[in-house]
């Protein structure tokens, strides 16, 4: 089953979390189009991108290992072959991003990437995985990030930028998208906005410091100003993607919407200062 019109998603995440694990039938969708060369394979909760290059296809984040065979499956549909991944590229260190990280590595050989802060932080706090006791296969991270050299492979290449707040490492990507007749869109993906670990009481309840709530806003001004022409979501509804699913044409990409990114960040702004006012009590 595969229908865009899946099971509605729970916006709790541990809810949702465990939706995705014990029923992955009510999440799977059907992978789609966002830029040129660049595909949603993920599932109705949590996002994964495909991009392809002329040395082999890169993916952003994994999803779980419950449901990996979605994003698997998703690939093969494109009429992409899942064992030319070359570079497997995670946003963060939770279990609804990497944990699909090692049956993808195990299946294509696809060198991990991380960044050195998230990768520390998991060994020194691996309760913060929140893998919730679902299956996850531990994974070598082959390289880390470095925001001053890109990532690339082939034709493509992807900008890093470290954006910390929602774990220490949360890394965001940019990276261009061109069209056989050459227009370009430049790629914004934030690699985690969630305020679920920064507010007071989280923060409090895992003896973590509150410069985490400082280092998020402080890393969306940061990328406010950017130039992007396609906003993408680490989990879609971040941008609603999905309700523009059914706009997708021959002559039309919805997603290409150059003020989306400066409004959604914007928005996560405003957010999160909320959030960071109220009480931990
Ligand atoms: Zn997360």
């Amino acid at each position: 089953m595969s229908e865009q019109t899946a099971s509605p998603v729970r916006r709790d995440p541990v809810a949702s979390l465990r939706q995705g694990c014990e029923r992955p039938w009510e999440v799977d969708i059907d992978p789609f189009k966002v830029a040129p060369n660049t595909y949603y394979v993920g599932n109705s909760w949590v996002g994964c991108y495909l991009l392809s290059s002329s040395e082999g296809l890169i993916l952003i984040d994994s999803t779980m290992q419950p449901q990996v065979h979605i994003v698997l499956e998703n690939i093969r549909k494109l009429g992409f072959d899942p064992k030319d991944i070359k570079l497997l590229l995670l946003s963060h260190m939770h279990y609804d991003h990497v944990g699909g990280a090692r049956v993808i590595t195990e299946l294509s050989g696809a060198r991990i990437m991380l960044s050195r802060e998230d990768h520390d932080f998991l060994t020194q706090r691996p309760d913060m995985l929140f893998d919730f006791g679902y299956p996850y296969g531990e994974f070598n991270v082959d390289d880390y990030y470095d925001d001053a050299k890109p990532v690339r492979l082939g034709d493509r290449e992807i900008t890093t930028v470290l954006t910390p707040g929602h774990t220490p490492g949360t890394t965001s990507f940019f990276f261009d998208a061109t069209s056989d007749d050459d227009k370009t869109y430049r790629c914004g993906l934030h690699g985690g906005i969630g305020l679920n670990t920064l507010s007071n009481a989280f923060l409090k309840e895992h003896s973590l410091p509150k410069s985490y709530q400082s280092d998020y806003l402080q890393s969306l001004h940061a990328l406010r100003d950017m130039p992007i022409d396609i906003a993408l979501g680490s989990h879609p509804i971040h941008v609603r993607m999905l309700d523009r699913v059914s706009e997708i044409a021959e002559d039309h990409n919805p997603f290409y919407d150059p003020d989306l990114w400066s409004r959604f960040i914007d928005d996560l702004i405003e957010k999160a200062k909320i959030e960071f006012a109220k009480d931990s009590e």
